[in-house]
């Protein structure tokens, strides 16, 4: 089983309908209203995990009651929660998602406890990242967390998975630390300057990447798959799977799970593409985050 340890955020999602999104000052009368796990970590997590990985995830809640469902969630879908520090102070985070008829949003994050993380609490999880098969981050918590995750994989050779979303700077030298590098078309344009309209920007905005020191470099292109790029020859273009879409948030989460799960058993990087795309595609036919992750059987399913 594949060993892979993510360190990122975790909010609860607090969802409700509305006939329509109020305008500032105005209450509206709403419902249904859904509650569940969120954030590009704890998803991403799920995703890996329900895809048969071995998962340390490392982030930080609160010892509220959102920190007490958030423990359950992990201990249900198997996480090692070691890693997993309790803030005094701080509450859980969490993500006010209003939803209209139209399915517009509105959405308010306050990343809480997560978005306290610092330097120290990834230091003190360094046998997590020490006994990675790779390293799962994102850019929702601090810059100063993930510069020490980045710095501890480089010194224990953990290949680093980048998922740089949400897109924000940072300084470009951290990138010949990352072994693969999974912008979508808006990120790949933040990290690079490239708009991805086609097979030859896309081509030039890897190449950007590679030069910077990424080994391969995976554009997601929403329902039409992805570019992979690893530097050695031309890159290409892998259709994704044509499914049913019902809710295609954290369809990005979806895949960066199943990826990091299949590259990290061993799984050639185009193959594991694959595995990871199927992951995606089985998400969106589900509403929800990291409730909608398929599991191993379901993907084994879709796969055959
Ligand atoms: P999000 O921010 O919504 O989580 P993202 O922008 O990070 O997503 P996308 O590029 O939209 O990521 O999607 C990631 C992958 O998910 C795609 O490369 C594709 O394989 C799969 N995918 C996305 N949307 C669909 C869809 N409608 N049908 C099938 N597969 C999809």
């Amino acid at each position: 089983m594949g060993q892979v340890t993510v360190i990122g955020s975790y909010v609860v999602d607090l969802m409700s309908r509305t006939p329509h999104l109020p305008v500032p000052g105005e209450t509206v009368l709403g419902g249904p209203f859904q509650m569940g796990p969120g954030g590009k970590g704890g998803n991403q997590a799920t995703a890996a995990a329900r895809s048969g990985s071995d998962v340390t995830f490392v982030t930080k809640i609160g010892l509220d009651v959102f920190g007490e469902e958030a423990m359950r969630h992990f201990e249900r879908e198997g996480f090692n929660v070691q890693f997993i520090k309790r803030s005094e102070t701080d509450a859980t985070g969490t993500a006010l998602i209003a939803v209209d008829d139209r399915g517009e949003n509105n959405i308010v994050i306050a990343p809480g406890a997560c978005g306290t993380m610092k330097r120290l609490d990834v230091i003190e999880a360094e046998t997590a990242i020490k006994k990675a098969d790779i390293l799962l981050i994102q850019l929702e918590i601090s810059l100063e967390a993930i510069k020490a995750a980045i710095e501890q994989a480089s010194i224990h050779r953990v290949p680093v998975l980048l998922n740089p979303a949400p897109y924000l700077p940072f300084p470009s030298d951290w990138l010949q630390h990352v072994t693969y590098a999974t912008p979508n078309e808006t990120e790949a344009r933040g990290l690079t300057g490239v708009d991805v309209v086609d097979e030859s920007s896309a081509q030039k905005a890897a190449n950007f990447l590679h030069e910077k020191g990424v080994r391969v470099v995976i554009i997601t292109l929403g329902e039409k798959g992805v570019y992979v790029s690893d530097g050695t020859s031309r890159g290409k273009f892998i259709e994704g799977f044509s499914v049913k879409a019902v809710d295609t948030t954290g369809a990005g989460d979806a895949f960066n799970g199943g990826f990091a799960h299949a590259v990290s058993s061993g799984m050639p990087v185009e193959e594991a593409v694959q595995f990871g795309q199927a992951v995606a595609a089985l998400s969106v036919t589900k509403i929800g985050t990291a409730a909608s992750m398929p599991s191993i059987e379901e993907i084994k399913a879709f796969l055959k």
